[in-house]
């Protein structure tokens, strides 16, 4: 895996900066600003869109706010619209999700993943701007998906890992009726400044838990997991340097005002004397597929993250795994992107790679 690719698996577009909660872990600094997309800004990246998703059977347009659906129905509506031979997701915190909403979503043929912590009590982060507690209105909007048949991927934030846990999240996700779980340990990131140094013990348990809970019932693809194992077969069929891609996806994000960050979402909204605002252009201005073409030098911090990728690959044994991880999490862990160990990758990577290992070891 050399540089960055031209042409990305898929894009993330922000229709609005505004998010209706205020979850005490969220990354986003400018969730209490309602600052949507123009259409202009839509019909701008469609334009490179269109052509990448003809060529491609499965090109996906992810919406991710703030919280997506605050921008309404009419206006998603006007913001899809310029797009052809896409597939349309949706990242939402579920909480507006209403009859009207699933109409939506089957109209424009929608996939849906929402953000759920576990049960009532595992979402205490998860509250509303008067502070009070998101997950009867997240449980409304699963009903209302589960009521009109509409199938829904779920994404968890974890801010204690331990053993204990996992088995009762992967419990409770199954009884949600997902189809398949991602799982984010809490990540010290953007205006979150909490730690998330967890101890490699707590989170190697809480691994090796939710491979054996997810082993005795694999009804729900679990993302990590299933990672996880493509790897370890890979290894074991000496192909595993087949298995990273061969050139970094940029996964493109175009904020509401059209410029473009690249790499890492989360980078969006920040400024630093050393890197300005972390874009690398604007596609008001400049076609996406020309800023992908010259991404390796279209901002000051992407040849020094693409450093820490070598670095990585240099003195890391788990870089075949990992690829480097994310740009977002050196910088707002290390101050700058060309580190390498980040409690993220610890976290999220090296310790994930050998709780698996620690389940096949006990069994
Ligand atoms: S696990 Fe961490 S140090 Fe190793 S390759 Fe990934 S990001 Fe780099």
């Amino acid at each position: 895996m050399h540089g960055i690719a031209p042409i990305p698996g898929y894009v993330v577009i922000q229709p609005t900066t505004l998010c209706n909660l205020d979850c005490t872990y969220c990354y986003l600094p400018h969730r209490a600003l309602d600052r949507r997309m123009p259409v202009e800004v839509a019909r701008a990246v469609a334009e490179s869109v269109n052509p990448w998703a003809a060529a491609d059977t499965r090109f996906s347009v992810v919406w991710h706010g703030g919280e997506p659906l605050v921008a309404g129905r009419a206006h998603l509506a006007e913001l899809m619209a310029p797009f052809v031979g896409v597939e349309h997701h949706i990242q939402t915190n579920a909480t507006l999700v209403d009859d009207a909403w699933c109409e939506f979503f089957r109209t424009h043929d929608v996939r849906v993943s929402i953000s759920v912590d576990g049960p009532a009590e595992r979402n205490a982060a998860r509250v509303t701007r008067g502070g009070a507690p998101a997950y009867e209105r997240i449980r409304r909007g699963v009903d209302a998906l589960r009521r009109h048949g509409i199938g829904f991927s779920a994404l968890c934030v974890v801010s204690a890992p331990r053993a204990g846990l996992a088995r009762e999240l992967y419990g409770y996700f199954l009884d949600l009726g997902c189809d398949v779980l991602g799982i984010n340990i809490e990540e010290q990131e953007g205006v979150n400044s909490r730690s998330n140094d967890f101890g490699a013990d707590p989170v190697r348990a809480f691994w090796a838990e939710l491979v054996e809970a997810w082993r005795a019932e694999p009804r729900i693809h679990v993302r990590e997991i299933e990672w996880t194992l493509r790897y370890v077969e890979a290894v074991l069929a000496a192909s595993a340097d087949e298995l990273l891609p061969r050139a970094l996806d940029p996964i493109p994000t175009i904020a509401n005002d059209g410029r473009v960050f690249l790499l890492s979402p989360e980078l969006a909204g920040f400024t630093d004397p050393r890197y300005s605002d972390f874009s690398s252009g604007n596609v008001l201005t400049t076609p996406l597929h020309e800023i992908l073409g010259a991404a390796a030098e279209s901002a000051v911090w992407v040849p020094e993250y693409l450093a820490g990728i070598e670095a990585c690959r240099e003195s890391c044994p788990y870089f075949g795994f990992c690829g480097g991880a994310h740009a977002a999490n050196r910088y707002f862990e290390h101050g700058r992107f060309d580190g390498t160990e980040t409690n993220h990758c610890r976290n999220s990577k090296i310790h994930l790679l050998e709780g698996v290992l620690d389940h096949a070891r006990a069994h």
